[in-house]
């Protein structure tokens, strides 16, 4: 071993921190800073932002030979980053870039991605990023060298395991000391050590590893083990860890101190900041681990340390979104020995981690971390089948596990009572508290999520005072402005907070009112009709009708979809009127004969969505062209009455049908022109179209091939609660190039979004008509119910409540529910939500409500919906 091996100190760099050019000066300001200390920073690299995604996406679209575009987005981020570090681009990523379309090619004729090139792809981020950044480094003066980190760490060999798990999966021993190998390649490299988190050695051979998601926090805390190094610190986007989720709730406070089974815990329960793994290796060593902040260096962070006195009570609340939940139901399991072991073997068995778990006498409920059957969706079908052998399996998705963190968690039950009363209608699929009293967690409908976190939250947490493990809220430790630029929030100023004088007026002159802002509605079209991609975007009027906004969409080029016969009359008006030759789709669901019929006559597009009206009424169909409603199974969005995919869902014809479907099609002489899907509303995840894409794609080399047009449908998300990310439209539009590089020659993307175009250039007007307080619930009634705005009661829909009469300066904040008058206990539009004590008459707003609100209304309890204003 070299002689005088300074100190080791490790930081871990994640993908927003390592994706530009100013971050990258951030880091060579701290390895200086570290190096001035008498230390020897390591510095463990993640791949750029969205790389890790691109990869995955790029082996997908390479089994349907749609990989190209996603080389070149790629190859674009890590040019783009190299000029902005002022640097060739290395030649080693050159190679990998290269190397990563040659495999690409493979794959495509090979038709398959053998678990080894998946890993081998996957791992080429890090490779690359860790390129750019030792380069960059060099080129500012530091004496760095990188260390490809297959040279340090290696994975532990479970043969008991799948091959896909040991690979893609894998894990490195925790504990055994300071590793002299390490040190001593560390210590040859440079003053200044850049290496790869995510990946390992394979156990027994010279193949690449991962380490899971997240794995780059563990591939540092393993490091640092190894190095024996004083410190292992996390830079990322947020200053540490908070009480609460701080992008949803600003309120949140920072934990200044953690002890390691609190941070443990907490990284477990869904805490994103450190991933669970990363904890064993430091808590093992002893090492102390600390969360910074790239955007923002000079502030404190959050400290974990074994040595770190914890003071007992709730500490935080987290939660993990998309826990599946399976249910296992045997009268035979009284009093029968080894039926949990049989149960758990078939887990083990597929290599899922069981994560929680709640048992009585005839039946047991497991919960399934998502990521594992990321990796391979079939496995949960797998599963069922076989635990289907012994008892009655059954599985529910889509939910979440909210949990309350601390140590001597048990001390705060009673103060939890107020909390669940809120539960008394909605299901608590399992609760569960841990037998080391840090955990308690209960697993609820993803929609009421957020509300009971904000009520823990709010009740126990947001305004404990003078105890030194807790910092500031995010709010105040960010600041607005640092916050704009920490998280991708959405920054924009609502309209409506630069119209108030013309709102009032509106509610003056009579409430309650859905007031337009038309410029919004156009500004959304012209943004859709600016992307690159799609050959159409028709407007699914079904959001809002209003004939002013269907003109101005009409009005920048856009196609109309419909649902009715009326529809189709107002979309066809509509499209004529402004001399527009845009497509107009016809999309009906378990409609008559007639309207079918009256769809030809229009001239629109007439799109199928069950096989009865081709078996039952050919000669409306024989020699005409249709496009097809496809089911690709799953589904997504922001309820469960909003996802229209799966068989639980009424819509599209189902994959086992499309042989019928041919043969009905060939036999009434009926070409299949198109075909159509929609999935779900309110999404603002820009790749989460690709899925449908793949399906649509598959659906036309093995069925249609005379395919030319392929709807992806609507369902493009909007903001609607503060500190939420939009949908990012760059992104969006780079991913439905992947789908567009899967279709044939020639094949038109259409999207029919609705939302998009309306929700925010609309909101709702209500004036306070009484105010009451039972117990301790303060209600604020208003003019506006939900035969106005069906939604919070449809969906569990969240909209902001603002007063435009009374801002917070001027009056105190209170805790109130806003309740229209409608005969209904569900006539809430509000819950738990602060605003300046209000007082009759008063304007409140309700945003976000352009789609689905007028439109949704009814004259129930013979009140009359709210009236409709457009602002020019
Ligand atoms: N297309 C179809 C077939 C739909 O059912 C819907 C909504 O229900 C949409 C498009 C529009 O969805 P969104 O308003 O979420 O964009």
């Amino acid at each position: 071993m070299s002689e005088s091996v300074r100190p080791f100190v490790v930081l871990k760099f994640g993908g927003t921190s390592v994706a530009t050019a100013v971050r990258w000066r951030t880091i060579r300001d701290l390895a200086r800073q570290r190096c001035e200390e008498g230390l020897r920073p390591v510095l463990v690299c993640s791949a750029l932002a969205k790389v890790s995604d691109l990869l995955v996406l790029l082996l997908d679209a390479a089994l349907n030979g749609g990989h190209k575009a996603i080389v070149a987005n790629i190859e674009g981020r890590h040019h783009a980053l190299a000029a902005d570090l002022g640097i060739a681009v290395p030649p080693e990523v050159s190679d990998r870039l290269g190397w990563l379309s040659r495999v690409a090619e493979g794959v495509h004729l090979l038709g398959e991605v053998p678990v080894r090139t998946r890993a081998e792809v996957l791992a080429s981020g890090e490779l690359m990023s860790t390129w750019l950044g030792v380069h960059a480094l060099r080129h500012w003066g530091l004496a760095a060298g990188r260390v490809d980190a297959r040279d340090l760490l290696t994975t532990i060999d479970d043969p008991s395991l799948p091959e896909a798990v040991r690979v893609l999966s894998g894990s490195c021993a925790v504990g055994g000391g300071v590793a002299p190998a390490v040190v001593e390649a560390c210590a040859q490299a440079g003053d200044v050590v850049v290496t790869q988190g995510f990946i390992a050695r394979l156990s027994g051979g010279e193949g690449t590893a991962l380490l899971g998601r997240g794995g780059s926090d563990t591939s540092a805390a393993l490091l640092a083990a190894r190095l024996g190094a004083v410190r292992c610190e996390i830079w990322t986007d947020v200053p540490g860890m908070f009480t609460a989720n701080p992008r949803v709730f600003p309120s949140a406070r920072l934990l200044r101190t953690l002890d390691f089974n609190e941070a443990q815990e907490l990284a477990s329960m869904g805490a994103k900041v450190l991933h669970p793994r990363c904890i064993p290796p430091l808590r093992a060593a002893g090492i102390e681990l600390s969360v910074h902040c790239t955007p923002r260096p000079e502030l404190d962070g959050t400290r974990i340390h074994t040595l770190v006195e914890s003071a007992p009570g709730l500490k935080a609340v987290s939660s993990r979104s998309k826990v599946t939940l399976i249910t296992m139901d045997t009268l035979g399991m009284w009093q029968q020995p080894g039926f949990l072991a049989r149960a758990f073997g078939v887990f083990a068995d597929l290599g899922l981690s069981i994560d929680l778990v709640a048992t009585s006498e005839t039946s047991v409920t497991v919960t399934l971390d998502p990521g594992v059957a990321a990796l391979d969706p079939s496995v949960l079908d797998r599963l069922l089948v076989r635990l289907n052998t012994f008892c009655k399996a059954t599985q529910l998705g889509g939910l979440v596990a909210v949990s309350l963190v601390g140590r001597g968690i048990r001390a705060i039950l009673h103060r939890l009572a107020p909390v669940f009363e809120l539960f008394e209608e909605q299901k608590v699929h399992l609760m569960s508290q841990a037998a080391n009293d840090l955990n308690l967690t209960v697993v609820v409908d993803d929609v009421h999520a957020d509300r009971l976190l904000a009520q823990v939250h709010g009740a126990l947490l947001a305004e404990v005072d003078g105890a030194a493990w807790l910092g500031g809220s995010w709010a105040a430790v960010m600041g607005a402005e640092a916050a704009e630029s920490v998280a991708p929030v959405d920054t924009r100023v609502p309209w409506w907070k630069v119209r108030q004088q013309d709102l009032i007026e509106v509610a003056q002159a009579g409430s309650p009112a859905y007031v337009y802002d038309g410029e919004q509605v156009t500004l959304a079209a012209q943004r859709l009709k600016g992307l690159a991609t799609p050959g159409a975007v028709l407007y699914a009027m079904k959001a809002n009708p209003h004939p002013g906004l269907l003109a101005r969409i009409v009005a920048e080029g856009l196609g109309v979809e419909c649902v009715s016969p009326a529809e189709v009359a107002a979309g066809r008006a509509a499209l004529d009127a402004a001399g527009s030759d845009a497509p107009l789709l016809f999309t009906p669901n378990f409609a008559a004969r007639e309207e079918y019929v009256a769809g030809f006559e229009a001239g629109a597009f007439v799109t199928l969505d069950n096989l009865h009206p081709l078996a039952e009424w050919p000669e409306v169909f024989a020699g005409r062209e249709v496009l097809v409603r496809i089911d690709p199974g799953g589904g997504a969005g922001h309820h469960a009455h909003v996802r229209t995919a799966g068989a639980r869902s009424k819509f599209g014809v189902s994959q086992e049908q499309l042989p019928e479907l041919a043969r009905l099609c060939a036999l009434h002489n009926v070409e299949v022109i198109g075909l159509h899907a929609h999935v779900g509303s309110g999404v603002r995840d820009p790749h989460a179209w690709e899925r449908t894409g793949h399906v649509l794609a598959s659906v036309i080399s093995e069925w249609f091939e005379s395919v030319r047009i392929v709807d992806l449908g609507g369902g493009l998300g909007v903001v609607e609660k503060p500190g939420q990310a939009p949908l990012d439209l760059d992104a969006f539009d780079a991913s439905l190039a992947g789908v567009q590089a899967l279709l044939p020659e020639g094949c038109a993307l259409w999207l029919e979004p609705g939302r998009y175009l309306v929700a925010e250039a609309g909101v709702l007007l209500a004036r306070v008509t009484q105010l009451k307080s039972k117990g301790p619930v303060r209600y604020v009634g208003v003019d506006v119910g939900m035969n106005s705005l069906i939604r919070p009661a449809l969906y569990g829909a969240w909209h902001q409540i603002y007063s435009l009469s009374a801002s917070s300066e001027e009056r105190e904040l209170v805790e109130v529910d806003v309740v229209g008058p409608i005969c209904e206990t569900g006539d809430v539009i509000g819950r738990a939500r602060r605003l300046p004590s209000p007082q009759e008459g008063d304007v409140l707003l309700i945003g976000t409500a352009g789609a689905y609100g007028r439109a949704m209304s009814s004259s129930y309890n013979l009140r009359s919906p709210a009236r409709e204003v457009v602002l020019g």
